[in-house]
């Protein structure tokens, strides 16, 4: 079942690449399993699915430790301080930096763990009061700031488009992410790259890949409407 859910994003993938004129190997798929049990997870795994992603840091490093075997875990939700020592050396990339204190502190935790760690900057594009993330306008500068710290690697861009019905709304957002993440790259900033833009969720990963996305985070699309309330 999960199975024929996550074959049917990857076909939905795949058409929006023909259609963008873009190779589907460009697109990494995420399968985002928040409060989702560990048994939905090895099913995938099962299947040959290698990425997930989790947005609280405990939900995280517990399914990391109780998987059968190693995948790549993603943190694509909001990141407090003092929760980075749980996590530095278990994803693969944190998606969700937006301040220099928090790249400060994940950049003294990877060198105590010895490890460089992956992130992106989140960026608010809307610009939701509601949501994490830095202004555009803001972003190029944090990128130079963060640029400087030695454990820390950025590879790109991250945003989490406003709730709509129409996906349509969503694609200037996702443009000008993409239209950003150019911008900084033509910067030639040392230590920077701009090869990541995770942008995309289940209500809108097509267009998000129509507009330049190399990672959509899909969870409601793989493994049905989540249950906040168990
Ligand atoms: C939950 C979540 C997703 C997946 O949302 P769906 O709409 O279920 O696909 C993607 N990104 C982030 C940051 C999330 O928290």
């Amino acid at each position: 079942m999960l199975k024929d859910n996550y074959d049917a994003v990857v076909k939905k993938i795949a058409d929006a690449c023909e259609r963008a004129g873009r190779n589907p190997e460009e697109i990494t798929l995420i399968a985002v399993s928040k409060t989702k049990p560990l048994s939905d997870i090895e099913e995938l795994i099962g299947h040959g699915v290698k990425e997930f992603g989790e947005n609280k840091v405990q939900e995280l490093t517990s399914k990391y430790e109780e998987v059968s075997c190693k995948v790549n875990w993603h943190l694509i939700g909001h990141l407090q301080t003092n929760k980075v020592k749980y996590i530095v050396d278990k994803a693969c990339l944190i998606h969700s930096v937006d301040s220099l204190k928090l790249a400060k502190e994940i950049d003294k935790e990877a060198a105590k763990k010895s490890v460089i760690c992956d992130i992106l900057v989140q960026v608010n594009v809307a610009n939701e009061d509601t949501k994490f993330g830095l202004e555009l306008e803001d972003t190029a500068k944090l990128v130079e700031d963060i640029s400087k710290l030695p454990n820390v690697r950025i590879k790109g861009l991250m945003t989490i488009a406003p709730f709509v019905d129409n996906p349509e709304d969503n694609r200037g957002y996702f443009s000008q992410l993409k239209q950003l993440s150019l911008d900084i790259k033509s910067k030639n900033i040392d230590n920077v790259d701009m090869s990541i833009l995770s942008m995309g969720m289940t209500n809108d990963y097509e267009v998000a890949i129509e507009e330049g996305a190399t990672m959509v985070r899909v969870g409601t699309g793989i493994f049905g409407e989540r249950n906040y309330n168990i």
